[in-house]
């Protein structure tokens, strides 16, 4: 596919991001889904890439300016390289990095921010409660003040890279009882360090997918916090959740392109070697079709990307259309990684390799960040219908 938005800048970045991953991450992923783990040094080194400096400061670490294709050319590569569960681990920084940059106070920003961008310490995000994450304005976490201090009570649930985290972005309600500040009207957000007291957390086993990627609940029971540690205007933190969610539903689309594109090649080179009835699978018409629609998709799904990064570079921020892509992205990710399925056969079945993998990451790309259904919702909502 021809992208007219591609200059030298973006080449270079984005093969540079390529060439690191296909090296250092390829090699190692099943290895590491099976063991539930990676090592720590990876973060540091997928840091250094700089995928998760855009629009951050040098000053602390950052890369000083925005451009949505290069975070469009990172998340495509993190998806093609299977390892989700490292990269949702790894990542987890990157959806607590725009609040904390934006909304909290210097002292914080200047010592934690680069050991955030460093890969040196972890950070993660707390929404998703035990009792919901779809109805964010409904969340049950309350902060309360007491003189020079927040004091937290709740639950999160979910929280990926929050066993590893050292730094964490809360939400919580602030809003009292007063029926003004109910709902949307009456969240806050919180900046939390693990070694807090009355902060704890535990993780959460036996997923699905993203084996390698740790998933904490995290608990907070009387957990006091400095009254400065409060980020943004007091019950006005909802609209900072909806605003930072348009950057990780971006950057989840662009990794289900990428986790297509994965899959396609896989299903390419299968179909190459495997032969059936005296033929290659390619060779069957049924398998080309299967081939082909695959392709069609995935070009569809990187133009749509490449057309959102160009509006979201003019500072807009099209919440119908990420909206819109994200679920769009994750329709034609199931569609794809079903099909990769069927062409690997039982060799699709065993464990360790990309194909299967994919598949069992499907669904967190489908509900994590914003369901289908949520999504569906809120564009109409955005179309004004
Ligand atoms: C592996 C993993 C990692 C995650 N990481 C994080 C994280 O780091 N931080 C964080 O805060 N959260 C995280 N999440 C939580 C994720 O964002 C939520 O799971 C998601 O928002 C959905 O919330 P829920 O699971 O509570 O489902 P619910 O809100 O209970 O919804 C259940 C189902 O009902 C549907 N539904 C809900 N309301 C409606 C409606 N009005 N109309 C139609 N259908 C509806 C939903 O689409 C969904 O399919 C993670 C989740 C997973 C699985």
């Amino acid at each position: 596919m021809i992208n007219p938005f591609l200059n030298d800048e973006r080449k270079a970045f984005h093969d540079s991001v390529a060439k690191f991953l296909e090296a250092e991450i390829w090699p190692h992923v099943d290895d590491w889904d099976e063991a539930g783990d990676y090592p720590q040094e990876v973060n540091e080194k997928i840091c250094q890439l700089g995928v998760f400096g855009f629009n951050i400061p040098e000053q602390y670490g950052g890369l000083g300016f925005d451009d949505a294709h290069m975070r469009k050319a990172s998340a495509v590569e993190m998806g093609r390289s299977s390892a989700g569960g490292v990269m949702a681990s790894v990542g987890s920084r990157s959806i607590m990095l725009k609040p904390l940059t934006e909304l909290a106070t210097d002292e914080i920003k200047n010592r934690v921010l680069p050991e955030l961008l460093s890969g040196r310490k972890g950070g993660a995000l707390g929404i998703t409660e035990p009792g919901g994450g779809s109805d964010v304005a409904r969340m049950k976490t309350t902060a309360r003040r007491d003189g020079d201090e927040w004091v937290l009570n709740g639950q999160k649930m979910f929280i990926t890279g929050g066993m590893q985290a050292s730094y964490f972005v809360i939400g919580a309600r602030t809003g009292g009882d007063d029926p003004k500040n109910s709902g949307m009207h009456g969240i806050s957000l919180f900046f939390v360090e693990a070694d807090t007291p009355g902060f704890s957390r535990t993780p959460i086993e036996r997923k699905m997918g993203w084996w390698a990627s740790d998933t904490a609940t995290l608990y907070f029971d009387e957990c006091r916090i400095p009254a400065s540690h409060i980020m943004g205007e007091e019950n006005k933190g909802f609209f900072a959740i909806m605003d930072n969610f348009n950057y990780e539903r971006f950057m989840m689309a662009a990794q289900m392109c990428g986790m297509s594109m994965r899959l396609f090649d896989e299903c390419v080179a299968y179909a190459q070697t495997r032969e059936t009835f005296g033929e290659t699978l390619i060779s069957h018409q049924v398998i080309r079709h299967k081939l082909a629609d695959m392709s069609a998709r995935i070009d569809a799904m990187d133009a749509y990307l490449n057309q959102v990064a160009e509006i979201m570079n003019t500072d807009k921020r099209p919440v119908a259309e990420i909206s819109k892509l994200k679920f769009y992205c994750s329709t034609n990710l199931e569609w794809i990684a079903s099909a990769a399925m069927q062409i690997f056969g039982g060799a699709g079945y065993l464990r360790g390799n990309a194909v299967e993998r994919i598949y069992r990451e499907v669904k967190v790309q489908a509900i994590g960040g914003g369901s289908e259904e949520i999504m569906r919702d809120l564009a109409m909502k955005q179309m004004g219908l």
